[in-house]
C-alpha cells in the first residue's frame, strides 16, 4: 500500500498522519470484560492496523506486542489474576454468547491474536499456558466492511471490527457502535489518503 510519504507526521495518539488523526473521535469506554491483544511488531507499524485503534477505545484492556527482539512477554500480563480466560479464534467449537460475561464467577479476559491467520495459529501453538485455554468463535454475521486491505485476517473481518462484535455480545450493543463508528471513520480517511 502506498500511502505512507516521508514528509508527513503520525500523531502520537492514534498513529495515523496528523492530517488524517482520529483521536477527537476516541471517547475511553469503561469493560467490565477484559480485551488483551496480541499483536505482532511488525503489525503493529502498519497503518491500517485496526487492533491498535481499538486498543486505544477501550479502558480495560491490554496491547501485547510480540515478535521484539529480546523481550519476553509476561504470562501475568496476558493471563492477569481475577478473570476466566477464553481466546477468540475461528473454528472454535463453542460460540461466544452473552451469558460468557461473566464464567465461574469472574468477568472474562478475551485474548485476541491479531493478524493473518497463520500469524495468529503460530501465536496461540508458540506458548505452552495458550494450550490449556478454552477458544471460543464469533457467531455468524454481515460480512465485514473492510476494505483497506486484502482479506488477509484471521477472523476475516479486521480486529477492531471482531472486538466490536465480541463486545456487542457480552457488554452491550452500544460499544459495538462505538467502535464500529471510529473504525467507519479510520477507514474513510484512508480510503481519501489513498486516493480510491
Ligand atoms: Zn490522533
Amino acid at each position: 500500500m502506498q500511502i505512507l510519504k516521508k514528509d508527513r507526521k503520525l500523531c502520537p495518539g492514534c498513529g495515523l498522519f496528523d492530517d488524517i488523526c482520529i483521536c477527537h473521535l476516541i471517547h475511553k469506554t469503561a469493560l467490565k470484560t477484559r480485551i488483551t491483544l496480541l499483536i505482532h511488531v511488525k503489525e503493529i507499524r502498519r497503518l491500517t492496523n485496526t487492533g491498535r485503534i481499538a486498543g486505544i477505545c477501550l479502558e480495560n484492556s491490554s496491547v501485547i506486542i510480540r515478535g521484539q527482539k529480546d523481550v519476553v512477554n509476561k504470562m501475568e500480563d496476558i493471563l492477569p489474576d481475577g478473570y476466566a480466560h477464553r481466546i477468540l479464534f475461528p473454528f472454535a467449537s463453542e460460540e461466544l454468547s452473552p451469558e460468557m460475561n461473566y464464567i465461574e464467577g469472574k468477568p472474562i479476559n478475551l485474548i485476541i491474536p491479531d493478524g493473518t491467520w497463520s500469524q495468529a495459529k503460530k501465536i496461540v501453538i508458540s506458548e505452552n499456558y495458550f494450550h490449556s485455554i478454552k477458544r471460543v468463535r464469533l457467531p455468524p454475521d454481515a460480512p465485514s466492511s473492510y476494505h483497506l486491505r486484502k482479506s488477509d485476517n484471521i477472523q476475516h473481518i479486521s480486529t477492531i471490527e471482531a472486538i466490536a462484535r465480541a463486545l456487542g455480545i457480552i457488554e452491550n450493543p452500544e460499544i459495538r457502535l462505538d467502535l464500529e463508528r471510529v473504525f467507519f471513520e479510520m477507514r474513510a480517511r484512508l480510503i481519501q489518503l489513498r486516493g480510491y
